[in-house]
């Protein structure tokens, strides 16, 4: 049993002790029994909620409508949620109304797939329903109940189990694959910002190449923003081998092979609801992958990428001859960023070199430049004649 279930027997026995039943439930129990690591331990119980709070000194309300209290425990939180039954899904995602229960089956039943439908109690007994452990042996994705059906009440599922068949390594079962082909269309009715976090844990998950390939195939790629018109790109992306580590890689592996531009970059990502900063970095990762592909990697593009961003680029670019000494060429450069030139604005007006202006700004651009591509040495004497000179020329 994992620490970070024995840090949170306590606070099962505290609700067991009081007459409730207690138990670990989901991804922790899941990942436990397939032997990875575990984030957050959720916990799942008969008490209602004003229940759960009068046991514990320290809670917050993080859900308390849809049946969550987080208990504060020694610097870490637990979710503790009431067991649920859901109704309503009038618009395919998340129901309208939940409903609080005391029996365990009626919970684990509206869960999404048998892998994450078990239960872990104190004594370390588990219930499982609907056949989780046996489809974790044979590694299989199986909807809980009628995929039809589960798939209609919350279409954001579909894009969990393809999720977790990357992040698992696992097999889509094929009535549950079948749910989804024949429901991918109402993936348009989820906030894109949902599909957008399964999406990212998808294309960084160990077989995100099945993963992409079975959006292919069961069409859900067409209902999410701007994927529907590159399907060539798609397949062969599939068909190469790729192992990415965070979202910038992401997007920069498909805006690179979808061959697009800043501002096409730009329109692509707002589309998914991406943070600005992340934009930002895969348009300069995407940009020295052009380069790279071309063969013809300057200092400056290496330079304004960023360390982080040559990382990313490395670990995208198949060919590995292709990108051989890069880190090392960025490494070398003589400088990193405009606070390592060894002349600021002020040295330069205080020797009398111009007056505050604009062209100040264009003058530190060019030496920056000059630096940049070992045209100038990063020295505050060199610096400075050369800004005479740029002067003069001008
Ligand atoms: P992760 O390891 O990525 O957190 P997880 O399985 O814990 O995976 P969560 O989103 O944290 O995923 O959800 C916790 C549990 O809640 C799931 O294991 C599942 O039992 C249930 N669940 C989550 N989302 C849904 C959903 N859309 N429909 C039905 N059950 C769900
Ligand atoms: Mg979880």
């Amino acid at each position: 049993i994992p620490k970070e279930f024995h840090e949170a027997l306590p606070i099962l026995q505290k609700i067991e002790s009081a007459g409730y039943e207690a138990y670990f439930v989901g991804g922790s129990v899941r990942d436990t029994i397939l032997q990875r690591p575990i984030h957050d331990v959720d916990i799942a119980t008969s008490a209602y909620p004003s229940e759960v709070k009068s046991l514990f000194k320290r809670t917050v309300d993080t859900g308390i409508e849809h049946g969550t209290v987080m208990i504060l425990d020694h610097g870490t939180g637990y979710e503790v949620t009431t067991f649920r039954t859901e109704s309503g899904y009038q618009d395919y995602r998340r129901p309208d109304k939940v409903t609080f229960v005391r029996s365990l089956k009626e919970d684990l039943k509206r869960r999404d797939f048998t892998i994450n439908a078990l239960a872990l109690s104190e004594n370390g007994q588990i219930t499982d329903l609907f056949g989780g452990l046996d489809d974790m042996k044979k590694r299989i994705i199986r909807a809980v109940g009628d995929p039809n059906e589960r798939f209609n009440e919350d279409a954001l599922r579909m894009m969990r189990a393809v999720r977790f068949a990357s992040q698992l390594d696992f097999r889509i079962e094929n009535a549950t694959l079948a749910g989804i082909r024949r429901h991918s269309e109402l993936l348009e009715k989820i906030a894109v910002e949902r599909s957008h976090t399964e999406f990212v844990k998808m294309m960084l998950g160990v077989d995100a190449e099945n993963g992409l390939n079975i959006m292919l195939e069961t069409n859900l790629y067409q209902h999410v923003p701007v994927l529907g018109n590159y399907l060539p790109q798609l397949k062969a992306i599939v068909a190469s081998k790729f192992q990415l580590t965070n979202e910038v890689q992401v997007w920069s592996l498909l805006s690179f092979k979808f061959g697009f531009s800043a501002s096409q970059i730009s329109t692509f990502l707002k589309k998914w609801k991406t943070a600005n900063k992340i934009i930002n970095d895969v348009i300069l990762t995407t940009e020295l992958l052009f380069s790279i592909a071309r063969g013809e990697v300057s200092n400056s593009i290496l330079y304004h990428a960023g360390a982080e961003n040559v990382d990313n680029a490395v670990v995208i670019t198949a060919d590995s001859t292709k990108t051989s000494g890069l880190k090392e060429r960025y490494n070398n450069l003589p400088i990193k960023n405009k606070k390592q030139l060894q002349i600021t604005g002020g040295e330069l007006i205080k020797r009398g070199v111009l007056k505050p202006s604009p062209q100040l700004g264009k003058v530190l651009d060019t030496l920056e430049h000059n630096v940049v591509a070992g045209t100038i040495p990063n020295q505050q004497e060199k610096l400075v004649k050369a800004a005479i000179n740029f002067l003069n020329e001008d």
